[in-house]
């Protein structure tokens, strides 16, 4: 290999830096480096000195080459000052004085932290869990306070600073995470709006939370406001299931266990239904007048919000919560409650379809926080982990 091509490699950019020998070993990567003989200025006394009073090796760690270990040997230079006869080791720029470990490591483990627990990044790279947090906390990171045009509000089970749920600000049209906020109180979220410039913001997509609504309100004065259709939906399919449970409690015991295993099965569209499963949903539903009315009108929700428009969603939503209003299905009576309340803005969601690729977008991102964020109580580091995350992937990109 060509030593410069091997200095890339290792990340070091320092010209006066050579190779010495190399070798490979236990899967290791051996290099032996060395600098140029050159003039230094003294740090006692500021007299410039070429004056070599002893070498020493010092071992560092280097960046991974093919994920594999890479030791450093470097052979470090003692300067002696003839001015003031003391001595001093030379200042290499590729390595913070101190460390036993190049910078470009360093670089490489914050990327790794990017996707992987500071733990699972520590390993990859041979650093101490503790040493990768260290360098993590003096990572600075810049958050955008300009707010986009379509903007939504999310909470997710965080846990940190003994708040167990905390907001995440998206950028809907670009899938990006603006900011990350301690708690879902209306206060917190409404003090970080009046942080920004919202000048830009014309509608906002939330979950049915009072909460969310209410410090839009009185932060952002009156933007649209989309219900997203994911969460809306979900009240319904989760009413269904009350059902489904309440009437799976009174059954016998192995046709208790049938019925378990058929929550996928109901709560699939009938019309995606094979033919074997058309067999069993009947079958399941046999002799449940509860459970049958509960069936047809949770499918009929789900067909008008696949087929309806935003000329025909508003009378099919009214439509459907009259026929709920005449059953007998007490857990969609609450669900009808709040459709009537979030009714505009659910309504909006046909008006404004930014909510399908946000939910996914969203979803995806909070299962990788769960994942690579797992165990950190720190408010502070949890928030600037998941938006480091971005600065990673929007580099590597
Ligand atoms: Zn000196």
């Amino acid at each position: 290999m060509q030593e410069h091509f091997i200095m890339e490699l290792l990340g070091i950019k320092d010209k006066h830096v050579e190779l010495w020998e190399m070798k490979e070993e236990n899967h290791e990567f051996h290099f032996w480096l060395q600098t140029k003989q050159r003039t230094q200025t003294c740090p006692n006394c500021g007299a410039k000195t070429k004056r070599v009073h002893s070498y020493r090796i010092q071992p560092i760690k280097g960046r991974l080459i093919e994920d594999r270990p890479v030791r450093i040997h470097l052979r470090k230079r003692r300067y002696l000052c003839t001015a003031c006869k003391k001595t001093f080791f030379e200042k290499l720029s590729f390595i913070q004085r101190y460390q036993r470990h190049t910078r470009s490591l360093e670089q490489q483990v914050l990327t790794y932290v990017g996707d992987h627990s500071f733990k699972a990044a520590g390993k990859m790279t041979g650093l101490s869990t503790n040493q990768v947090i260290r360098l993590f906390d003096r990572r600075q990171i810049q958050v955008n306070c300009v707010l986009p045009a379509v903007i939504a509000i999310d909470e997710f089970k965080g846990d940190a600073d003994k708040e167990k749920f905390q907001t995440i600000i998206v950028d809907v049209q670009n899938k990006k995470i603006m900011d990350v906020l301690p708690d879902r109180l209306s206060k917190t979220i409404e003090n970080y709006f009046r942080q920004c410039d919202t000048s830009n913001v014309k509608v906002v997509v939330m979950d049915l939370s009072k909460r969310f609504k209410e410090a839009v309100r009185k932060a952002l004065g009156n933007p649209l406001i989309v219900a997203d259709r994911f969460h809306y939906m979900r009240q319904a399919y989760w009413g269904f299931d009350k059902v489904r449970r309440e009437i799976q409690n009174k059954l016998r015991k192995e046709d208790r266990i049938l019925c378990k295993r058929s929550k996928e099965l109901l709560w699939k569209s009938p019309f995606k239904l094979k033919e074997d499963q058309k067999n069993r949903v009947d079958e399941l539903l046999k002799d449940k007048p509860k459970l049958q009315e509960a069936y047809v009108l949770k499918n009929k929700l789900d067909e008008w919000f696949k087929t309806s428009n935003c000329c025909t969603a508003k009378a099919g939503l009214e439509e459907w919560c009259e026929l709920v209003a005449n059953s007998n299905i007490e857990a969609f009576q609450s669900v009808v409650g709040t459709y009537k309340r979030w009714k505009t803005e659910i309504l909006n969601s046909f008006v404004y379809p930014y909510s399908n690729g946000y939910i996914e977008g969203v979803n995806n991102t909070t299962k990788v926080i769960k994942r690579t964020s797992y165990g950190i109580k720190n408010f502070s580091r949890l928030r600037k982990k998941i938006l480091w995350r971005q600065v990673v992937r929007e580099v590597s990109v």
